[in-house]
């Protein structure tokens, strides 16, 4: 197993739909279990393949809940339902997300309550979970990654504004960029 590095936005893999698995095959069992292992590293509750400099339709994710249920898993070829997101200014302290592709940027961003994943497990067998509140929140999170779509993209005007300048002051938003959990001294 190995820490990846994760790629910073500005990198096309982070901006462009990933496709679809196809082979299910060690190469990929090999992606997901270093894929665990960069997640936990970061640390983070999610991480998309795109992030991992690799275009395919897969994330993990690790989450513990109020009730100390764990969420712990892998989606590959996920669809995603969600519910309407709310009207509304979002709440900076209620509200606010970050990536470990704009490393140790926070901003409010409102989503849907409610989402239901569909996606296959490493042996193709189909599973589905209904999530709420913050998991609910992981799940869109990190399907956007799979668009090409990173959360700073959704912010209102605002917001939006603030990230865009602090992604010019980075340096970021530019190819080849990424930084590697335990070796670069960054915090997602
Ligand atoms: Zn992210």
């Amino acid at each position: 197993m190995a820490v990846l590095p994760i790629q910073i936005t500005g990198n096309p893999v982070l901006h462009a739909r990933a496709s679809e698995v196809t082979s299910f095959d060690l190469t990929l069992a090999t992606l997901v279990a270093d894929m665990f292992e960069t997640m936990e590293a970061a640390p983070g509750v999610g991480l998309a393949a795109p992030q991992v400099d690799i275009p395919l339709r897969l994330f993990v994710f690790n989450w513990t809940d109020d009730d100390d249920t764990v969420w712990r898993g892998v989606a590959i070829n996920p669809i995603l339902w969600v519910s309407p997101v709310p009207i509304g200014p979002a709440d900076e302290e209620k509200e606010s997300e970050g990536c470990l592709s704009v490393p140790g940027e926070r901003y409010p961003l409102r989503r849907s309550e409610l989402a239901i994943l569909t996606a296959v497990d490493l042996d193709q067998k189909p599973f589905e979970i209904r999530a709420e509140g913050w998991l609910a929140r992981i799940f869109q999170h990190e399907y956007d990654h799979l668009e090409g779509v990173l959360y700073v993209d959704r912010l209102d005007h605002a917001a939006g504004k603030a990230a865009a300048k602090a992604v010019k002051k980075s340096g970021w938003g530019e190819p080849g960029l990424s930084w590697t959990p335990g070796i670069d001294d960054l915090e997602g």
